[in-house]
């Protein structure tokens, strides 16, 4: 990694401005990052120049960051996102600078990204019941910050962010709304699944759906996403946990998190939703979708309880799909909602979330198969193609 001092910092140093708070503001970085060019390709090492932060924004030294199956959405074509683009959402770092404004964070501590923001002023993030801060860029898909412009550029080229965050890369610039500070021993080449795959799963039982002590559950997907659901359910007193995953390896692992039944839908000739319809008598209390695909969002539906049995959608929509639905699998009572990073309101949520990995309340082991260099990125994801991993986390720098 090489770093270049701006002609403006140096023209700084030479006439300081009674105005400037510091040099490091005024400073690009060059630095490698993974830039996709464009879908179904691979990523590409490359030179990136990072521009300082803006005002309200913190730039980040990323030391580690995981790969999530979101990250493979917009590789892949099911989520679609502008190109060129640095991927990457669930990381940690260190603070590198701050733009003007920035109160809450300093250079040199501890942080997680937020893909999932919170402003704390909007009406999702006033209001005790969303998390959904309306500042966030999952809904939008412009691939910018949310002044509208990139800090990336490579070969003279404006590169877009994705999710606010882009932690494929050495450097990467968020919104203030989009980091939170976290406790200066923490492990970051672990707790960065708390920026995304742990957070998410967790949260979408013990936040979203609230899932109560006794009931039954059923885990559509059973990888880096659904496995913590699995763990929430146990933490939740679920007196029973049906893991449901196409791979045996991934049902295995779900088996010692916590999973009290495994199924795999290609071992029956019926709908996997009148399996579990059959081996709990009426459906289960809650079920969760943690594949991202029409067919398991409609069977994770039609398998739970049917007057007041919920199911919760974590998997990502595949793009331009609509889902056909027999409506009377909703007039019957059940609920159908869906769950972003958790429910948890990101800013609050993920400094104690750290607190209780660091009090051991969770384990994270489990969950990260693969530890690699940056460089390595593509057979990472070739890992989570073919089923080999639950999280490959990738380590940028020593911290
Ligand atoms: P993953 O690839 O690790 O896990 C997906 C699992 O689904 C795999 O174990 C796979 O074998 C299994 N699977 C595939 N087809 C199946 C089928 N037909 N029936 C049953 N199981 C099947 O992915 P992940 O990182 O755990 O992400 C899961 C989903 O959650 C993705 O759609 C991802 O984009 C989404 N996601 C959502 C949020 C959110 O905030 N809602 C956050 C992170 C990820
Ligand atoms: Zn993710
Ligand atoms: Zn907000």
């Amino acid at each position: 990694m090489r770093l270049e001092i701006h002609s403006k910092a140096i023209q700084w140093l030479l006439h300081p401005s009674p105005h400037s708070r510091t040099w490091c503001q005024e400073r690009v970085i060059k630095c490698k990052a993974a830039v996709l060019w464009e879908a179904h390709t691979p990523f590409s090492i490359e030179e990136v120049e990072v521009a300082p932060p803006k005002a309200h924004e913190v730039r980040i030294k990323i030391v580690a960051t995981g790969i999530c199956r979101s990250d493979d959405h917009v590789a892949t074509g099911g989520l679609v996102w502008p190109f060129p683009i640095i991927l990457g959402h669930e990381a940690a770092g260190v603070v590198e600078s701050v733009g003007e404004g920035v109160t809450s964070i300093k250079p040199g501590e501890k942080v997680i990204p937020l893909f999932a923001p919170q402003c704390g002023k909007c009406s999702c993030c006033l209001s005790t019941k969303g998390n959904l801060c309306i500042n966030n860029e999952i809904g939008s898909g412009h691939g910018l910050m949310p002044d509208g412009t990139t800090r990336f550029t490579c070969k003279g080229k404006a590169v877009h962010h994705f999710f606010g965050t882009s932690t494929f890369s050495e450097y990467t610039v968020v919104h203030e709304s989009a980091v939170a500070k976290i406790d200066s021993a923490a492990p970051l080449e672990k707790v960065c699944l708390l920026s995304c795959g742990f957070s998410t799963g967790y949260g979408a039982v013990v936040q979203t759906a609230k899932v109560e002590p006794g009931s039954t559950c059923a885990v559509f997907g059973v990888g880096g996403v659904g496995l913590p659901v699995v763990m929430g359910c146990k933490a939740a007193g679920a007196s029973r946990i049906i893991a449901v995953d196409i791979n045996n390896e991934k049902l295995a692992k779900a088996k010692e998190l916590g999973a009290t039944d495994c199924i795999n839908p290609q071992d029956f000739n019926k709908p996997v939703h009148e399996v579990l319809i059959e081996m709990t008598g009426h459906g289960v209390d809650y079920s969760f979708e943690v594949v991202g695909l029409i067919e398991t969002m409609n069977a994770a539906l039609a398998s739970c309880q049917n007057n007041y049995g919920v199911s919760v959608m974590v998997g990502v929509p595949p793009a331009g799909q609509m889902i056909t639905l027999d409506p009377w699998l909703i007039f019957m009572g059940r609920t159908w909602t869906g769950s972003i990073f958790g429910g948890w309101k990101s800013k609050d949520a993920v400094p104690k979330l750290v607190a209780d990995y660091m009090k051991k309340k969770f384990v994270l082991d489990p969950l990260i198969t693969h530890k690699l260099p940056f460089n390595k990125i593509n057979e990472a994801f070739d890992l989570l193609r073919t089923g080999k991993s639950i999280r490959s986390v990738l380590v940028l720098s020593d911290s």
